[in-house]
């Protein structure tokens, strides 16, 4: 042990004196004002912090959509597929109370390949059964790409996949915190980019619609493409042609909060999922942008999506779970 008065012969040790005597005196002379401030800065923060867990985030959707990416392109049969189906179905155990994959063969020509739908289901036991649904399988081909070269690279998905699949992981983490009076039941759908024809597309929403079982509901709400950066959302003409009523009455709704995203025009017709439950009788609005340059392309990546624009469509669905239509 060395005494104190010997330690502090030397300079620099005098000076880290120097510094802790000055420290207290600073601390003594912070104004009472000052501490209160910086304790009602804290408890706001921990305010917000509380609110914005019932609430749906941009930014958590994101990372949803960028973590779907980083398992690679999604194509049924490949390695990321897999992946992806498995941290799907994990992510919506967590928030739901049931949560199960929908298996179906596909089989073309002489090959047969396996797919999966993973179906959660939400909320109580009142009033009519809500859909909400998106696809998470990613196309295996660039077949618009502007560079013939990339034709038969896999997508990566970002927009057309990641986006639709982000919106609802969060909006299921909000039903788990918040559980809805209604039941509210999300569906994503496999094989939806699957080929090169509509007829070896919507596999799985073509599976589902046949299948649906207890899984039915009363109305559905698809969500594609709805990550663009730049998002422009009419209304999309088959489902405004099915059901003008319901069609009408979300926009309205996404009018009403304050979303201008959402357009009260009437825009292209998209073939989609949404034809396929249609169909089969239950009444469903595809929310899309359809004006994506990137849209089959190997550039359909997470930097030409925003938090913001998965914010405002997570919005508008949830406002539509807890006050209905
Ligand atoms: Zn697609």
């Amino acid at each position: 042990m060395i005494p104190l008065v010997q330690k502090l012969r030397h300079p620099l040790l005098w000076s880290v004196w120097c510094w802790l005597i000055l420290g207290v005196i600073r601390w003594e002379l912070t104004p009472i004002s000052r501490l209160e401030a910086s304790v009602e800065d804290s408890r706001n923060s921990n305010a917000e912090d509380q609110i914005n867990e019932k609430e749906f985030s941009g930014k958590r959707a994101f990372a949803y959509l960028e973590k779907q990416c980083e398992f690679g392109a999604r194509f049924p049969g490949s390695a990321a597929h897999q992946k992806t189906q498995a941290y799907l179905l994990a992510e919506l155990e967590k928030f739901a109370e049931e949560a199960v994959l929908q298996p179906f063969e596909y089989r073309q020509q002489n090959q047969s390949i396996r797919m999966n739908n993973i179906l959660a289901r939400f909320g109580g036991n009142g009033g009519g059964t809500m859909l909400l649904a998106a696809h998470w399988d990613t196309r295996p081909f660039a077949d618009l790409d502007p560079n013939p070269a990339n034709r038969n690279t896999p997508i990566l998905g970002a927009n057309d996949g990641a986006s639709g699949v982000a919106v609802l992981l969060e909006v299921a983490r909000i039903l788990k915190s918040n559980p809805p009076a209604t039941p509210v039941i999300i569906v994503l759908f496999d094989g939806e980019d699957y080929g090169k024809t509509v007829s070896d597309m919507f596999l799985g929403s073509r599976y589902f619609a046949q299948n649906m079982g207890r899984w039915s509901a009363d109305f559905g709400i698809l969500l594609d493409m709805v990550g663009d950066r730049d998002l422009a959302l009419p209304m999309e003409r088959y489902s405004w042609n099915a059901d003008r009523q319901l069609t009408e009455a979300i926009w309205r709704r996404a009018e009403e909060i304050g979303l201008p995203e959402f357009q009260r025009r009437l825009g292209a017709a998209v073939m989609d999922d949404h034809l396929q439950l249609i169909e089969a009788g239950v009444p469903t609005v595809n929310i899309i942008d359809f004006t994506y340059p990137y849209w089959h392309t190997i550039e359909d990546t997470p930097d030409k999506c925003s938090p913001h624009s998965l914010e405002v469509v997570g919005r508008l669905v949830l406002d539509i779970v807890y006050r209905g239509l």
